[in-house]
């Protein structure tokens, strides 16, 4: 007898697993943050510029302002002089208007005087009372046009975007105090495995400390989400049952361990079960034995006990969806080749050394440092090898 053909997709590729997830996600509502807490978070609605910037036409150096036409034949043997007849500072502008032949003392910021189009930098000057003594021509190229990096009323950034620190720097130029974004997701998080010991309590053999947990935990504050610890569950169905009960409220379950085919991997049949599966086993390695469902409206991804595998899926599937940046590769020379498998993706651990990556060696997936150590998951889609000296995408760990 063959065994009954399973109701829900297997062996999805990763770009079908990032888009099952993102559909069970639900939108959370918004909330307003100041700009200080926004680091992280994901702007709710577009953010206009309530001012321009620069503010004024302004000096990107400090020198002096003065007529680019006055300053032309400007060099180290043949001196142009201008007579000094104020400053203009950061803050405190030049009142006045710059006449033929003269200038202002000018520095970083400064809104530019009246009459003014050029600036020839201190370092280019030499003081000569009340005048000085140009080495080289003005030059207009320092000069900062005014809303030459947003103009007051530009739609300068989107809804959806993720607030990273230059953003977060970004919207307060714009003006902005205080900013709408989405509320944070709460995802909860599950360890399984009889062998799987706190970290710090005693170890005996065959069992290992709950790196995942702490690992995922981390990568999840990183992606800007409230993580709710569950702690870690034996491997018995009525445990991880009460265990899975327990995240009553979160937007998202992660759980790692319990979802290959062993005989106490029970997460894939209690979520047959209680709830649903969307997906088990994705066409990548590491982390192959993926499985995505739901309880009782709760959306769950169980990631492979494996150490690396659980963090490897979590980098290509769980992170851009819930910060909705796709995963950002880049390319680089392969220093060594990379093999490719026949059925999946493969997420090889690279080390990036002179602009090349090379293999790190041991891929095994239990090999935490691999993922510690690296620079790179190299991709190297199924069935496509990597001969050394061939281009290669990468993801950035
Ligand atoms: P599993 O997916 O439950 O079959 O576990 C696969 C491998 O990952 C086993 O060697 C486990 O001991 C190991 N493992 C499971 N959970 C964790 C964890 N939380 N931290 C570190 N290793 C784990
Ligand atoms: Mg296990």
């Amino acid at each position: 007898m063959t065994a009954p053909r399973p109701d829900f997709p297997m062996h999805v590729s990763v770009e079908q697993a990032r888009e099952m997830l993102a559909a069970l996600l639900p939108a959370t509502e918004t909330e307003t943050v100041g700009l200080s807490d926004a680091l992280g978070r994901t702007l709710a609605a577009p953010l206009a510029a309530l001012v321009s910037h620069p503010s004024a036409t302004e000096s990107a150096l400090d020198g002096i302002a003065c007529r680019e036409a006055d300053t032309l034949t400007a060099t180290a043997a043949a001196l142009v002089r201008l007579r000094v007849v104020g400053e203009s500072r950061a803050g405190v502008p030049f009142t006045g208007t710059v006449g033929a032949g003269e200038c202002t003392r000018i520095y970083t910021g400064a809104p530019m005087p009246p009459g003014t189009d050029a600036i020839c930098p201190v370092e280019e000057l030499a003081d000569e009372g009340d005048d000085v003594l140009l080495r080289r021509p003005a030059s207009p190229g320092d000069v900062r046009p005014e809303g030459g990096d947003f103009r007051a009323g530009d739609d300068v950034m989107a809804a959806g975007l993720h607030l990273t620190a230059p953003r977060v720097a970004l919207a307060a130029a714009l003006g902005h105090r205080e900013l709408s974004v989405r509320r944070k997701y709460r995802v909860a998080l599950l360890s399984t495995g009889d062998e799987v010991v706190e970290p710090g309590e005693p170890l005996s053999a065959g069992q290992v400390y709950d790196s995942n947990r702490y690992g995922l935990a981390a990568m999840l504050r990183e992606c800007g989400c409230d993580v709710l610890m569950l702690g870690h569950a034996p491997d018995s169905p009525d445990a991880l049952h009460a265990a899975i009960e327990s995240a009553g409220g979160a937007d998202l379950l992660v759980t790692s361990g319990g979802v290959s085919m062993g005989k106490y991997d029970f997460m894939r049949d209690l979520l047959i079960e209680h709830g649903r599966v969307s997906f088990w086993k994705v066409r990548m390695r590491p982390g192959g034995p993926a499985l995505l469902g739901g309880w009782q409206g709760l959306p769950v991804i169980g990631l492979p006990g494996n150490p690396v595998s659980s963090l490897v899926v979590f980098h290509v599937i769980v992170r851009p969806v819930l910060t909705g940046r796709p995963i950002q590769s880049l390319t680089l020379r392969a220093a060594t080749p990379f093999r490719s498998l026949p059925d999946k993706a493969a997420f090889w651990r690279g080390v990036i050394d002179g602009g090349q990556v090379r293999d790190y060696g041991r891929q095994g997936s239990g090999i935490l440092r691999s993922l510690s150590d690296a620079d790179a998951l190299v991709i190297v889609p199924e069935g496509q090898p990597v001969a050394a000296g061939d281009d290669v995408q990468v993801v950035l760990l």
